[in-house]
């Protein structure tokens, strides 16, 4: 019967999870392999805002109905705010669609099944190298994907004018995946400027720019981070953008993000809306409930909101330190090397240039785990294993 269905492979970053976890050196290991943010003690954090808003949703507890099929209203206008910014025009003429979904990919995957039925032709391009799922999102929906240039091993930064002559020569309505801020997995963004101009040939060009933006808040800040989303509205491209709680709401199993498409009118905002939710509805119906109230509470009340962007700013900030430490003990053991892109870099994650030999000897004879890649997660630091991954990897690099 089943003779002919091949055997997965496994996912490599969840792969990686199992490893570390079955690894017996209890002692010294180190989990800089997944996507996920560790507190200074090594934890996965429950936010303090969301402790909140999960006793009041809890007391008295709520019944459990189907939740709309794109989600709690409050929900979606926390997601639309967020992106967009407060008092947006393109929000307040109601021509931005916007549904709650399953995380920021169950958002990619709703997204690329509208564009698969409605651009049937459209090809997709993401950044190379890019977060391995992008792909296999869009291929499993029947897109066929390409890449364009984006990272630059030889300066650790973006080959820009590259990437830019690559996207001109993209055919009307060719999808172009793009990361807002804190790229994955490299942690290197474009400027403001080098947005604009990027802007510019997508709206010339007539391409379909579809931000995925997973790490609001963990870059500049919740408005600095939305610069790409902001200004591609206020050129008037109707962008989609998959927005993801996973990370800065410290809500990873909740499942909760969101697709917001930015449509020309109102009517065809409408439109594309009902469409979307015809999509939600064939594949999983409703998006789950708690999550949807947590995120509703924490966004629409004042005084939670505040406390939820400082302690997105604290996950920050730590980061930030993690950065600068490696760094500094980098560079003082190896004093001829350059280790500036660690500070340089944004958001969890740092290209760092090791070869998939090097990520394999830190794992084997150090029990420090990163993607073969090169990735690694910065916030997987803390103040107790820093030194010991610095002096790892000058090992691995001598
Ligand atoms: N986009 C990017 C760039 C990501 O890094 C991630 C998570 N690793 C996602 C989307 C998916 O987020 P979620 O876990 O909410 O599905």
């Amino acid at each position: 019967m089943f003779e002919h269905v091949t055997p997965y492979a496994g996912d490599p970053i969840l792969g990686l999870m199992d490893k570390f976890a079955n690894d017996p050196r209890t002692d010294i290991k180190v989990n800089l392999g997944v996507g996920v943010y560790y507190t200074e003690d090594g934890k996965l954090p429950v936010l303090e805002c969301v402790k909140s808003a999960e006793s009041q949703i809890a007391n008295p507890p709520r019944p459990r109905g189907y939740l709309p099929m794109d989600g709690l209203p409050g929900y979606r206008k926390a997601c639309q705010d967020l992106l967009f910014g407060k008092d947006n025009e393109a929000v307040k003429a109601g021509r931005v669609a916007t549904i709650a979904t399953l995380g920021g990919s169950g958002a990619l995957k709703v997204g690329a099944d509208f564009i698969h039925e409605w651009y049937p032709n459209a090809k997709c391009y993401v950044s190379n190298p890019t977060w391995g799922n992008h792909i296999s999102i869009f291929e499993g929906a029947g897109i066929e994907v390409g890449k364009y240039p984006y990272y630059d091993a030889a300066t650790i930064g973006v080959k820009f004018d590259e990437m830019c002559e690559f996207f001109k020569g993209l055919n009307e309505n060719d999808v172009v995946l793009l990361h807002p801020c804190c790229h994955n997995p490299t942690g290197v963004d474009l400027s403001n400027e080098q947005w604009d101009t990027v802007l510019t040939i997508i709206k010339d060009k007539k391409l379909i720019p579809f931000m995925d933006i997973a790490y609001q808040g963990f870059g500049d800040d919740m408005d600095g981070d939305a610069y790409a989303i902001r200004r591609a509205v206020e050129m008037g491209l109707s962008v989609f953008v998959s927005n993801s709680f996973s990370k800065n709401l410290s809500l990873y199993g909740e499942r909760v993000g969101g697709l917001s498409v930015v449509a020309p009118t109102k009517e065809e905002a409408e439109r594309v809306h009902g469409q979307l939710k015809f999509t939600v509805r064939r594949i999983y119906s409703s998006p789950p409930a708690h999550g949807n109230a947590v995120v509703d509470t924490v966004m629409n009340d004042a005084a939670l909101f505040e406390q939820w962007v400082g302690e997105v700013y604290e996950m920050r900030d730590r980061i930030r330190d993690m950065r600068q430490k490696l760094q500094d003990t980098l560079s003082a053991k190896l004093p001829e090397r350059d280790f500036s892109y660690f500070t340089k870099q944004r958001g969890m994650f740092s290209f760092t240039g090791l070869t998939a030999e090097q990520v394999v000897r830190l794992r084997d004879e150090f029990a420090v785990y990163m993607v073969e890649n090169g990735r690694m997660c910065i916030a997987g630091l803390n103040n107790k294993n820093v030194e010991y991954v610095a002096n790892a990897i000058a090992e691995v690099l001598r």
